[in-house]
């Protein structure tokens, strides 16, 4: 099973992405997440990645591309995988469209997590993250056991710098001009499939996995 996360940054992607991880026994592949533990680690490529993604501006492609398709030639992929974060840019789309069809192969469905730019200011303030491990906390929908403290690892959460106001607005207006085509690329190949991302998000996962079966 192979399927894509679509939706605004804070649209609930990773965390239905998770969700989907868990109950089809596939790997939840992030690009944002991958960036993220380069930069933790100081590698080139996070160094790299870091003045863009401080910025709110999307990765440039070549980079991104790159270590998608090295991700996802894994052996743990073999079954399929949900991608979080990519494509989000046309380009994207078409070199993995095009990586599928040399393996015969094709994403099985877009899932357009819908929610409103007034819903997405809100929540990202909200939004702690640990860098450690990837796990992400709401400070009112899903707190952590402990204020600030992981439940899955015990690191320290952070407000992610990309998450402050000024560059959540520029991320949403990259998403609208980047991104946002791609709903209609996947509705032309007819594996679009739309939920409304600003139900509870359990709500939200009986809605996806409807879809799934
Ligand atoms: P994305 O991966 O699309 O950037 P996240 O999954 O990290 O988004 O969610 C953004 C924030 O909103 C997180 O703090 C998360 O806990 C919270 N969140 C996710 N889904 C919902 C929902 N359905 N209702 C309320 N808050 C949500
Ligand atoms: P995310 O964790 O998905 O919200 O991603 C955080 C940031 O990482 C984005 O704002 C971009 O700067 C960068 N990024 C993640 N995925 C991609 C991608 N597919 N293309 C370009 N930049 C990306």
């Amino acid at each position: 099973m192979k399927i894509i996360m679509l939706g605004a940054p804070g649209a609930g992607k990773g965390t239905q992405a998770k969700m989907i991880a868990e109950k089809y026994g596939v790997p939840h592949i992030s690009t944002g997440d991958i960036f993220r533990a380069n930069i933790k680690n100081g590698t080139q490529l996070g160094m790299e990645a870091k003045k863009y993604m401080d910025q709110g501006l999307l990765v440039p492609d070549e980079l991104t591309v790159k270590i998608l398709l090295d991700r996802v030639a894994g052996e743990d992929c073999k079954n399929g995988y949900v991608l979080d974060g990519f494509p989000r840019t046309i380009p994207q789309a078409q070199v993995l469209d095009e990586a599928l069809t040399e393996l015969g192969d094709q994403i099985d469905y877009a899932i357009n997590v819908d929610v409103p730019d007034e819903n997405i200011i809100k929540r990202m303030g909200g939004r702690r993250a640990c860098l450690s491990c990837g796990a992400t906390y709401h400070i009112e929908h899903v707190p952590p056991k402990k204020e600030g403290v992981c439940d899955v690892c015990g690191q320290e959460l952070v407000l992610r710098d990309d998450d402050k106001p000024e560059t959540v607005k520029n991320r949403l207006q990259v998403y609208h001009d980047q991104t946002q085509p791609l709903i209609d690329f996947y509705t032309q190949k007819n594996v679009l499939r739309t939920v409304d991302g600003t139900a509870d998000m359990q709500d939200v996962f009986a809605a996806i996995v409807a879809i799934l079966g």
